[in-house]
């Protein structure tokens, strides 16, 4: 598949290479034993992604990391997809997340361990009634003494079990009114020991339809106590450079997330082009009426549609990480590559399946699971609708 273009440096395409050799070598046998057992990414693999600098993409190499941008995160994190989806999102728990406190010791000894792949967290955001409208968090954080008492459900938090650490989104105080639905929103760390719920929270494993490899809970906070410089807050807010007042917490959150659709994007487009890859190599092995289904225009027309989709959605997303990297604000940017990408996603995962016929009806074949996964994508990071409603509303101001 050719890749050269504008964006594409003769260092990324070698850390593009690099990546791909891995993901087809390593990642994509076991991604096919352990989907179907709904097995969790095993601990000696995350060590091997370690080995890889994957968890330090972004983290600068003082820290141990590989110093690289936004851009190589996406590049690298297309290529695990295109094998299994899962492991392009533990990487996402990593990278720098977690890491906003205010000692520099204490915030540089995290950033060391997480890009050594020893500070692997999980994000507590949504909640039963708090998904697209995440102002609505009702999540609190009491304060008592040195302490927070954390009280409330969350849903949905991956990896939570496993993880070194929670990042929560509480509420400290009373939401404001319109604009400042936000306030009171704070952002929590909460560290753990692997494998173990602390006191005061315990979770409950939500069965899935795909995205197996990492475990999905509903967590329960029942005065769980954590120490009060568990509270990121403010700081957290300073790491993300947005503005000043009410509501930071809340603001760095949404910040996070535009990388996060980069992520998410890229992530898409991986699964995208696993079904294209699979779908071209059964097109021309598969024979009926005495030749491979790659010679009739149907099935012909269907993998032109489905690349040409891939090489829009990746374009879009090369030049919205790239200007990410720059510093531009992306918000409208990003929502459009992770609308765009993730929708094509499910089309032409779909036609993958389609092309693939009834055995693309069976777990005998990965593009089930890339359908599976790329389903989940325009649900999650922000649903279809709501990255329209971005779009929309920076397009025509806010809707009333
Ligand atoms: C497998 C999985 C893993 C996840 N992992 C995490 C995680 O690790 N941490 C975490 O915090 N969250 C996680 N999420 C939560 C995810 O981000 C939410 O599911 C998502 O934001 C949608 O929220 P919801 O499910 O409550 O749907 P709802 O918000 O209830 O939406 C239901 C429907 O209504 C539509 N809708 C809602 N509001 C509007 C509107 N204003 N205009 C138009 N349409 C609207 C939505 O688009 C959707 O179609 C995960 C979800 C899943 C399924």
């Amino acid at each position: 598949m050719s890749e050269a273009n504008l964006y594409l440096t003769p260092d990324r395409l070698a850390i593009q290479a690099r990546a791909r050799a891995f993901a087809v070598q390593e990642v994509m046998p076991l991604a096919s034993e352990l989907d179907k057992q709904k097995a969790d990414i095993p601990r000696d693999f995350l060590s091997r992604i370690a080995e890889m600098g994957y968890f330090g993409i972004m983290i600068p190499a003082e820290y141990g990391g590989i110093g690289l941008g936004v851009f190589e995160y996406a590049l690298i994190t297309e290529e695990l997809a295109r094998a299994w989806m899962s492991v392009a999102s533990i990487i996402a728990r990593a990278n720098g997340m977690g890491t906003q406190v205010a000692n520099p010791e204490r915030r540089a000894d995290l950033l060391r361990r997480s890009a050594a792949g020893r500070w692997i967290g999980a994000a507590a955001l949504s909640e039963p009634q708090a998904g697209s409208d995440l102002a609505n968090v009702q999540c609190r954080a009491e304060r008592d003494g040195d302490e927070y008492v954390i009280t409330g459900e969350k849903r949905w938090c991956g990896n939570a079990l496993a993880a070194d650490f929670i990042m929560l989104l509480a509420r400290t105080a009373e939401p404001g009114e319109d604009e400042s639905r936000g306030r009171g929103l704070e952002s929590f760390l909460i560290e753990k020991e692997r494998d173990r719920f602390p006191q005061g929270l315990t979770g409950g494993v939500i069965d899935k339809i795909g995205y197996h490899g990492i475990t999905t809970y509903h967590l329960v906070f029942d005065g769980l106590r954590v120490p009060a410089d568990s509270l990121l807050g403010a700081r957290a807010a300073e790491a993300s450079h947005v503005p000043r007042g009410a509501g930071r917490a809340f603001n760095a959150t949404l910040h996070g997330l535009n990388i996060a659709r980069i992520h998410t994007a890229a992530r898409a487009i991986g699964l995208a082009r696993g079904a294209l890859e699979d779908s071209l190599a059964y097109a021309q092995e598969r024979v009926q009426f005495g030749r491979p289904i790659g010679a009739f225009q149907a099935i012909r027309f269907k993998l032109a549609d489905m690349a040409t989709q891939i090489e829009a959605a990746r374009a879009l997303m090369y030049q919205v990480a790239q200007r990410c990297d720059d510093g531009e604000p992306i918000e409208k940017e990003a929502a459009m590559a992770k609308l765009f990408a993730t929708e094509m996603a499910e089309r032409v995962t779909g036609e993958g399946i389609q092309i693939h016929g009834g055995n693309g009806y069976t777990t005998e074949r990965a593009v089930e699971r890339y359908w599976r996964d790329a389903r989940l994508t325009t649900i999650f990071e922000g649903t279809s609708e709501i990255q329209r409603v971005i779009i929309s509303d920076r397009l025509l101001g806010r809707s009333r």
